[in-house]
């Protein structure tokens, strides 16, 4: 077991082996949980699982699949929140840059529409994101196909919306901000990263999205794009 678990101040070691109750019953309200996803294992993936009163339940980081699958699989989320593309462009069947799909571009359409709303993301295909592109949809896949609900979630879209300092304005700011939005039980004991903090922006928006204080970006499908509704004042 290679997953990195930080317990959360006082609070019980959140278990990270399969436990006997049934997969997908919440134990402990309705969880959500967040992965910051990088592109392989050299890096630290970043995951938070948060219960219904936004009270982080576990904080830590994964690096290989085997640890994040590890990670839902101990906590049942209700809804899992990745931050990566997961869905290759419409048209797109495989991400060669000498196939013939090729000519759909690198874009899907909510990468079109995000940047005309001013929000910058980076092309699902772009050279430098295929990686964690692949790894996004090969994650959704699997965690689908244990009937798991995904949905793609970007941390800075979701700050910017709820007026969260972004993590480049210093992780003390960022850290505020989510506290300031209702986060509770982020440890204060250690340090903890930016892939953690957007882990929780993740689960955050999961929440959000539960609640139904959430709107969807982009045609929805094959995975939907969430956000905090816009039409909300926050
Ligand atoms: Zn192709």
């Amino acid at each position: 077991m290679s997953l990195s678990v930080n317990s959360l101040n006082a609070r019980p070691k959140q278990p990270v082996t399969r436990t006997s109750r049934a997969p997908h019953t919440p134990s402990d309200g309705t969880v959500t949980l967040g992965i910051d996803l990088r592109s392989g294992p050299r890096y630290p993936t970043g995951v938070a699982t948060m219960t219904k009163d936004l009270r982080l339940r576990f904080l830590g980081v994964a690096r290989t699949d085997e640890a994040i699958l590890a990670a839902v699989e101990a906590s049942a989320p209700r809804v899992v929140a990745i931050d990566a593309p997961l869905a290759l462009p419409e048209g797109r069947d495989c991400a060669d840059p000498t196939c013939a799909c090729a000519d759909h571009g690198i874009m899907r359409e909510v990468d079109r529409i995000a940047a005309r709303e001013g929000y910058r993301p980076f092309p699902t295909l772009l050279p430098s994101m295929v990686k964690l592109t692949l790894r996004g949809i090969a994650l959704r896949e699997t965690l689908e196909a244990r009937g798991y609900e995904v949905i793609e979630t970007y941390p800075g879209m979701t700050q910017d919306v709820l007026a969260i300092p972004r993590k480049r304005a210093g992780l003390d700011e960022l850290r505020r901000g989510l506290k300031r939005r209702g986060v509770l039980g982020i440890p204060r004991s250690r340090r903890v990263s930016h892939d953690e903090l957007d882990a929780v922006t993740c689960a955050l928006t999961a929440q959000l999205y539960l609640e139904g204080r959430a709107e969807v970006m982009g045609p929805g499908t094959p995975v939907p794009l969430v956000l905090p509704d816009r039409s909300l004042s926050w």
